[in-house]
């Protein structure tokens, strides 16, 4: 079959969850049996987000081959379930380089480089490549931003084009587009889809279905409106409200028609009917009352949440699967440094410390994890939380204030976490972390193997710095396990304490591999063991 084509952008407005629009149309296809991949096209012009503070961009979400991307792909990789990878994040700054560095090589001699062809062909080509590496049937594409930034111009006028490369049955554009409510006269408004609509035709793409986005029930004569106003059919007018299961919107989708009218419209053959049985099953446990447990994480972008998306999803994904809700505590790392405000960790039944950089609020982390030691708190610890754990440990067994990571404190007599031999003399900061999927040997008898039950694993990782083994015996003495080690043995890749009901930290990060319907396991034995401490299980 024809590679297929899906092309989402987006109007009015930016935040509208066009990713997780996104991801949800996958999920509509691959329950008809198609191959799914989706690829994310950001128009900054930084190369890939890993060197952007998470104020800007929320989390950077790391890929099996080490990518790291922007976090609609987390979306899809929770919704869809397959494993994506590098070429499906695309940006502005890694489509000018590679143009640029091949003019330098002399590849275009003699020609004028310009936007039209030489960077939206290679756009088109980096579309192409999803295809290839994924052996993906239907890709659907996720332009960031809106309709009308001068930034995403090139990707738009790519995705015209393709229209004509790839032929009408195979191409779709969906225009994701928002409704303002008016309180005073209680109305929602189409007029700025219209325009952004209008804005688009400009472009060249004239859309094949119109998302309208609202925080209230849109009704027909408003869906009338629109089909007739932005000229598309009426059924491709799919009206989408607000809700707060993200995992709700495959049903949604799927109850509007979308998919019947997608497989319709672009002559896909019908493979298999779409059962939803396990999928809804899965969502109203969801929205089922439940009894609820707080768990703080302990950050310093708590301001932010999507700083910390895949932990929250990961949070949620095994609280659901315990039958319990989830109350996340989000405490500022900095704040727990000032006088008193521990206390607000009284009230938490687990704590969390996930991954961070920089020297800010880290005594507030370690803080927080010494309190959930000396009061038998689950505490589950992210390649930061993990070796802020340790530092913390070494802080109590050598009775001394100064361990530390040499990323806090390079002069540190006791450098228990510290750079790897073959990071000392990288100076770039982009994409020179340990980065991707590494292998984990677990190790016997320990609650990580425990809550595994699997020898070997793969987990995904991003970062400069590693537990230093010259402490590995000193720790271990006073009842610190090393629970994973890479296969060689040479790095601790899961650290936990013997005599705690669950002390564990991870060098890698368990949060990407989550998904709602297989939650993690470590995530999953974090929230049983708040269970079982707190006599609900
Ligand atoms: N800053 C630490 C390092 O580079 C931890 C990174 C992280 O938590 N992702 O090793």
């Amino acid at each position: 079959m024809k590679t297929k084509y899906i092309f989402l952008t987006g109007g009015v407005l930016s935040s509208v969850g066009k990713g997780v629009t996104a991801a949800a149309l996958g999920r509509l296809l691959k329950e008809r049996d198609f191959k799914i991949a989706i690829q994310k096209l950001d128009p900054y012009i930084n190369v890939d987000p890993g060197t952007m503070s998470p104020y800007q961009h929320g989390e950077v979400f790391v890929l099996d081959d080490g990518a790291e991307t922007d976090l609609d792909l987390g979306h899809y990789e929770r919704f869809i379930d397959n494993s994506l990878n590098q070429v499906c994040n695309v940006t502005t700054g890694q489509v000018y380089e590679e143009v640029i560095t091949k003019e330098r090589r002399g590849d275009y001699l003699g020609g004028t480089i310009q936007v039209i062809p030489h960077i939206t062909n290679e756009i088109k080509r980096r579309i192409g490549l999803v295809a290839k590496t994924t052996g993906a049937e239907i890709v659907l594409i996720e332009v960031g931003g809106t309709v009308g930034d001068i930034e995403s111009l090139p990707f738009l006028e790519s995705l015209r084009q393709m229209r004509s490369d790839v032929g009408r049955k195979n191409s779709f554009y969906i225009h994701v587009t928002w409704l303002p409510h008016i309180g005073a006269t209680g109305e929602l408004k189409t007029k700025p889809t219209q325009h952004s609509v209008r804005e688009l035709r400009s472009i060249g793409i004239a859309p094949d279905m119109i998302i309208a986005r609202s925080d209230y029930p849109v009704d027909e004569e408003i869906e009338d409106k629109i089909a007739l106003f932005c000229d598309v059919d009426k059924h491709a007018v799919v009206p989408m409200v607000t809700t707060d299961i993200l995992y709700q919107i495959p049903l949604t989708l799927e109850k509007a028609s979308v998919g019947d009218f997608i497989t319709k419209r672009m002559e896909l053959e019908i493979r298999k009917k779409p059962v939803w049985d396990e999928w809804e099953s899965m969502v109203q446990n969801m929205r089922q009352e439940k009894p609820s447990l707080k768990v703080a994480i302990v950050g310093k972008y708590v301001e932010l949440h999507d700083a910390y998306m895949s932990v929250k999803e990961a949070l949620h994904h095994a609280g659901n699967a315990n039958g319990v809700d989830i109350e996340i505590a989000w405490i500022h790392s900095a704040e727990l440094e000032k006088e008193g405000k521990l206390q607000q960790l009284e009230e938490v039944q687990g704590i969390i410390v996930p991954g961070g950089f920089g020297e800010r609020g880290i005594e507030g982390k370690i803080a927080a994890i010494k309190f959930a030691r000396e009061n038998h708190i689950p505490y589950l610890g992210l390649c930061l939380g993990m070796q802020l754990m340790v530092v913390e440990f070494a802080r109590h067994v050598l009775d001394d204030e100064q361990p530390n990571s040499t990323e806090f404190d390079p002069s540190t007599p006791h450098p228990v976490i510290d750079l790897m031999p073959d990071q000392r003399d990288i100076t770039d900061m982009g994409g020179t972390m340990r980065l991707g999927l590494y292998p984990c040997q677990l190790q016997k008898n320990t609650r990580a193997a425990d809550a595994y039950q699997q020898d070997l694993v793969k987990e995904r990782h991003r970062h400069r710095f590693e537990f230093n083994n010259a402490y590995r015996d000193i720790l271990k003495n006073e009842g610190m396990l090393y629970s994973g080690l890479s296969p060689e043995g040479r790095l601790v890749e899961i650290a936990e304490l013997e005599t705690h009901p669950f002390m564990i930290g991870t060098q890698f990060h368990p949060e990407f591999l989550s998904r709602p319907n297989r939650p993690h396991p470590l995530f999953k034995a974090f929230i049983e063991a708040i269970l079982e401490k707190d006599g609900m299980k």
